[in-house]
């Protein structure tokens, strides 16, 4: 325990230097009622280094005065010293680690119950958070079953019993396990996220109608705010449905999971809420939409595809934290996870219900093929393209690690002979399993602070992955950006617009010296608070957030010349309408084009050679209404992320990452698509009927 020992060490010369001198009663006062209430503090809480009373311990010490030399002095300055007890770092609980059905199978049944560790949710006191349901700083899991109008006893998880056995055992009978389930699998989502962004994750703010449609562009940032609430904690209902479904709905801030009889003739039913796929997919969801709201719309066929690829990312990556499986993979596929399935598949159990012969979504898909991403159109076989090229990275990442291991195990051919592993050579490779798994994770989470805030696409994806990590990793010593430039090249997720494909060439490419605003660098580090990170109070990060949003968005407005504003994606021409294409939409007093600040975030990252990098990165958008062949009007919306570096001497704009509102081609573009084909009936589901929820039907057609 070093830092109790340090903390001694450090007390004890100035416990001396104290007792010396008798004489000089000021400052010593405060340092004996500090530890008269110390002693006290040990009394109570039952420390176990506390002497009986009576015994010239704690108890006694706190009406002792100290005198000089005598063994009053030497017992004040043991009883200045404590242990500190602080709250435990994680909360462990069981889950089932794929989905309940493995355990009914002999080959899984001793793999399937995992320990999940999550943070041990505390309050500034040291006082747990977490009430009975779970309810906690981030979630609450509220059990009532609408069908049956059933509410369920919510698990108090402090209770001794379950904080002396990690929780409830797994269960498909217990409905608290299912409440365990859902919050154990969730917190270890958020946590992955708040890793690898460096901030504290808040939930998209509800969106307050007032008697009329809401359009977020049509107000200023004041005006919007005041229309938009904080959602402090996600509801999560783990029997909300009886269907065969489970999603993320934006207007109820809720996560909602469905349960269905199996169909197999028996009387069993099949929880969604126990499979950790499903639970780490929808919680995704409401993650990324937290941060880009615009993702929801479909501009072109990429965006709803991502969101489900990228929920499926975290699923199948999150499955490389529980070791005992990762291990019996590695001896199944014997040292090859390119022949393991059971990690890879997805919701097996949802899948092998709904009568599939394969789990509902297989990373491991059909070998690469350069026509995959141009071939695919329906969401969920577009998205499996980019899982599958992800999981390829990871496993071309995993097999460069793990090289000089099997070449040491083979005798030098790098070929293991037939038997079964070593043990100790199965632990390794698990190891670097993880450890990649876990690399994997972080580069594909921390990538969205590098995405537009609107239209997204692969490509683009592929860019802010290379970009972020090249942004923090300087030497790329095990190829991982090199791992995804091919495999998503071999799935023919390339970016059009470059001449030539390399890791240099994918990056995102920083602003001119002369593009950059001047005095936008005295501006961000005099006024932009970047004080909310992982430790911070959620609630201070969003109004901090908001608070810094409208203090750039009044820079940007007084401060920024027409001709910069359009290396940022923005409009900021006093041109009249009738210009052709010109720019059509509300404008500011001064006749300007309005556009929207909605977030100024830090991201506080720490590269491998322990350099820690805080960044900002703000979101802006701008919408322009632009009439058709047809004549009819449509909203067409452009802006720019930008990534913005707080040092002395450098370029304040390291990334504008845009998409340029007053572009004509892709005002066309995006209104083609809304109008034909998938995007047609997609824009159907979505903006016609405002209580359509959109992940509810996107999920329909599992
Ligand atoms: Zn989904």
């Amino acid at each position: 325990m070093p830092i109790p020992e340090f903390t001694a060490m450090a007390k004890r010369p100035a416990a001396r230097k104290s007792a010396a001198k008798p004489g000089k009663r000021t400052p010593e006062r405060p340092v004996r009622r500090h530890a008269a209430r110390k002693a006290q503090t040990v009394r109570r809480g039952k420390q176990p280094a506390a002497a009986p009373p009576g015994a010239g311990g704690a108890s006694q010490s706190a009406s002792v005065r100290p005198t000089a030399g005598g063994p009053a002095a030497s017992a004040s300055a043991t009883q200045s010293r404590k242990i500190l007890a602080p709250p435990p770092p994680n909360r462990r609980l069981q889950i089932f680690a794929t989905d309940p059905g493995s355990s009914r199978r002999l080959k899984t049944a001793f793999l399937n119950t995992a320990t999940a560790e999550v943070p041990w949710e505390t309050a500034p006191d040291s006082r747990s958070l977490l009430q009975p349901g779970p309810v906690g700083e981030y979630l609450e899991v509220v059990d009532v079953d609408p069908a049956s109008g059933v509410a369920y006893e919510p698990v108090d998880l402090n209770h001794p019993f379950l904080l002396a056995q990690d929780g409830l055992p797994p269960s498909e009978g217990n409905p608290q396990f299912h409440q365990q389930m859902v919050y154990a699998v969730a917190m270890q989502t958020i946590r992955h996220f708040e890793q690898a962004l460096g901030r504290r994750v808040l939930w998209a703010p509800r969106r307050i109608a007032q008697g009329q449609p809401v359009s977020a562009d049509s107000a200023s940032v004041a005006q919007t705010a005041a229309r938009e609430a904080y959602v402090r904690r996600l509801r999560i209902s783990p029997h909300g449905l009886r269907q065969a479904n489970a999603y993320y709905s934006p207007q109820k801030a809720a996560l909602l999971f469905g349960y269905f009889p199996a169909g197999d003739g028996s009387r069993r039913l099949v929880f969604t809420s126990l499979s950790h796929d499903i639970i780490a997919h929808e919680t995704t969801h409401a993650l990324l939409d937290g941060l880009h709201r615009r993702y929801q719309e479909p501009t072109n066929r990429d965006v709803l595809a991502f969101h489900e690829a990228f929920a499926d990312i975290v699923a199948i990556f999150q499955h490389f934290t529980f070791p005992e499986l990762l291990r019996f993979q590695i001896e199944q596929a014997h040292g090859d996870l390119r022949k393991g399935k059971l990690l890879a598949e997805l919701a097996q159990e949802f899948g092998h219900t709904l009568g599939r012969t394969d789990a509902l979504r297989s990373a491991i898909g059909t070998p690469p093929s350069p026509g995959d991403y141009a071939a695919a159109t329906e969401p969920h076989d577009l998205g499996t393209v980019l899982v599958s090229a992800v999981f390829d990275a990871f496993l071309a990442i995993y097999a460069r690690r793990v090289e000089d291991l099997l070449r040491i195990a083979s005798g030098g051919s790098g070929i293991l002979g037939a038997g079964a592993l070593h043990p100790d050579l199965v632990g390794r490779l698990a190891d670097e399993a993880t450890r990649a798994a876990r690399h994997v994770l972080t580069i594909c989470i921390r990538a969205l602070d590098y995405m537009p805030p609107v239209d997204p696409t692969f490509p683009e994806y592929l860019r802010a992955l290379i970009t972020a990590d090249s942004d923090l990793v300087a030497n790329d010593r095990y190829g991982y950006r090199v791992a995804f430039l091919e495999a998503f090249g071999n799935r023919g997720i390339i970016p059009n617009e470059l001449h030539t494909l390399s890791v240099g060439s994918l990056r995102w490419q920083t602003l001119d010296e002369a593009a950059q605003p001047t005095g936008l660098g005295n501006f961000i580090r005099k006024e932009i608070n970047i004080s909310g990170d992982v430790q911070s109070d959620r609630y201070q990060s969003y109004l901090a957030a908001r608070v810094n949003a409208r203090k750039l968005h009044d820079w940007l407005d007084k401060e920024l010349q027409p001709g910069i504003a359009r290396a940022l994606g923005l409009d900021r021409e006093l041109a009249g309408p009738d210009k052709p294409d010109g720019y059509v939409g509300r404008r500011d007093c001064n006749g300007r084009p309005r556009f929207e600040v909605h977030s100024v975030r830090p991201a506080r990252r720490s590269s491998p050679d322990g350099d820690i990098r805080t960044d900002i990165i703000a979101v802006i958008t701008q919408h322009r209404d632009v009439t058709d062949d047809a004549g009819a009007v449509y909203t067409f919306r452009g802006g720019c992320t930008l990534v913005l570096d707080r040092r002395e001497g450098m370029p304040p704009i390291r990334y504008s990452i845009t998409k340029p509102v007053y572009s004509v081609a892709d005002a066309k573009r995006v209104r083609n698509y809304q109008q034909t084909g998938l995007g047609l009936d997609l824009n159907a589901l979505y903006f016609e009927d405002s209580q359509s929820e959109p992940f509810a039907l996107l999920h329909s057609k599992f």
